[in-house]
């Protein structure tokens, strides 16, 4: 008999959480999972995948106005957001059924309440219905995730965050939203690709502070001819709502009047109420749980992974150190995770992804790096009409000559960068991009025909 109830205990059914409790207990291990929300977490059920099926919705609007380039007649085109939003939202059931099929299936208990640790191996648990369980645990692991965060000012809390954002019942006709980074970026292409009079606002010159600059110019340019309305240099000083409309107050002294604002101005870990401080777990500055290369905090029984450590914010990132962890503690694998070229991708529209440095990243680390770019008009936009353009860049080291970085703003950069990544990982040189044969007529084959 072990001394204790389980042998680990998961707070948090989200992708990370999930991965771990499944591979944990494929190793024997007698696993809990702990979700007070249902489970799916923030990338199956309020991130990633409404969002993703949300850009997928926008973009009809502009591959109509692309199939008339290409002499389609189309009358009539509307969208439905209140059916729309009901048909995302039954989507969204069936992947939470999967992901409690998959806790449940793979041998793991999974409990509907909110976790609290209160002891190195003890966790308490208040149901939904307000009973409250204890169990002990050889092990716990926090996989929280984050929540959304908005800057203190005079009347913030009439902004909505990206979670209400997925699940309006009625499309504004006009809205603001606030901040320029992956999710402000991307809500505001799907605003715009409803027909709704989107504003961002942002404090930075350009939107997406951290990528390449050639990059966050070219999205700046095309979201301005996509139709969205930026103010940039800009903080919100104020906001008042009256019945019809909220009055923006922008730093600058302008000010706006639109039907809603939304916030996305970052998001924190999400330790409120998970009693962290008291146990004595150590948090950093924005509240993140700190933990070594283990995943583990400086109480030795307490783990965490995912966002709520704040490394890199990122589903498959959380996913990835979940299993390692679960290698590591109950498969017997000594194994971790490389934090290094995590590709990543912002479905903004046009779309961006990037895998490993930017030229200026690499000249900060004193690398003797040469970067090739290409940018131009996909075939497909010259009898579309439509005037976004691609831009695709490299960055050799030319001291060892391996790529070190591959960005890309245009169609498809998710899965076009995805691919790039494996070579990158595997360490190509520039001649074995050089030397691989592109395949014609796509915008893929630049990465391999780059020159100068
Ligand atoms: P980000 O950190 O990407 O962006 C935050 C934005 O808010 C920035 O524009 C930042 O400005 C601004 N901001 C922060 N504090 C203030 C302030 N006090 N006043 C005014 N502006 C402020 O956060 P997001 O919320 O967009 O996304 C959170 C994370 O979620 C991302 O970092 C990403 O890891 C993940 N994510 C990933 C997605 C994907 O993979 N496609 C999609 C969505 C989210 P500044 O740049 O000037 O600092």
């Amino acid at each position: 008999m072990s001394e204790f109830d389980y042998d680990l205990i998961v707070i948090g059914a989200g992708s990370g959480g999930t991965r771990t409790a499944r591979i944990s207990a494929s190793y024997g291990a007698k696993t809990l999972v702990v979700e007070g929300d249902r489970a799916g977490g923030t990338c199956v059920l309020r991130g990633c995948v409404p969002k993703k099926l949300l850009v997928y919705a926008s973009q009809f609007s502009e591959q109509v106005s692309d199939a008339e380039g290409f002499c389609w007649q189309i009358n009539n085109f509307k969208s439905n957001w209140t059916d729309l939003i009901k048909k995302k939202n039954k989507e969204l059931d069936r992947l939470h059924e999967i992901y409690v099929n998959l806790i449940k299936n793979s041998g793991c208990d999974l409990i509907s309440g909110w976790g609290k640790v209160i002891g190195p191996n003890k966790v308490s648990i208040k149901k939904n219905d307000g009973e409250v369980l204890e169990f002990s645990s050889k092990k716990i692991m926090i996989a929280v995730g984050g929540e959304s965060s908005f800057p203190d000012f005079n009347g913030n809390q009439f902004m909505i965050n990206s979670d209400q954002a997925l699940d309006l019942n009625k499309l504004p006709k006009s809205i603001a939203i606030y901040g320029s980074g992956y999710i402000a970026v991307e809500f505001a292409g799907i605003f715009n690709g409803f027909g709704v009079d989107t504003h961002l606002i942002f404090r930075a010159n350009d939107a997406l502070r951290g990528f390449d600059t050639d990059l966050r110019q070219h999205l700046m340019t095309s979201m301005k001819q996509k139709g969205i309305t930026i103010h940039n240099n800009n903080t919100i000083s104020e906001i008042e709502k009256n019945k019809e409309s909220c009055k923006i107050t922008l730093s600058s002294g302008q000010q706006l009047s639109v039907d809603m604002v939304m916030g996305a101005t970052g998001r924190v870990p999400k330790i409120s109420g998970l009693g962290l401080k008291k146990v004595g777990v150590q948090l950093g500055q924005r509240g993140e749980i700190l933990v070594n290369k283990l995943n583990q905090t400086n109480i030795k029984s307490i783990y965490a992974i995912g966002d709520v450590t704040d490394k890199i914010t990122l589903t498959p990132v959380a996913i990835a150190e979940g299993h390692a962890f679960a290698d590591r503690e109950f498969g017997g694998i000594k194994r971790f995770i490389s934090y290094e070229n995590v590709p990543s991708a912002v479905f903004s529209q046009p779309s961006i992804a990037v895998v490993g440095l930017n030229y200026e990243e690499a000249k900060k680390q004193n690398i003797n790096a040469r970067e090739y770019k290409s940018e131009f008009r996909a075939l497909k936009n010259t009898i579309s009409g439509n005037l976004e353009r691609t831009l695709m860049k490299l960055v050799v080291d030319q001291d060892t000559q391996k790529v070190i970085g591959a960005h890309m703003i245009g169609p498809d950069a998710a899965e076009i960068i995805q691919g790039v990544a494996i070579a990158i990982k595997a360490g190509a040189l520039k001649s074995d991009f050089d030397s691989t044969i592109g395949i014609h007529p796509s915008a893929a084959e630049e990465f391999v025909t780059m020159r100068s």
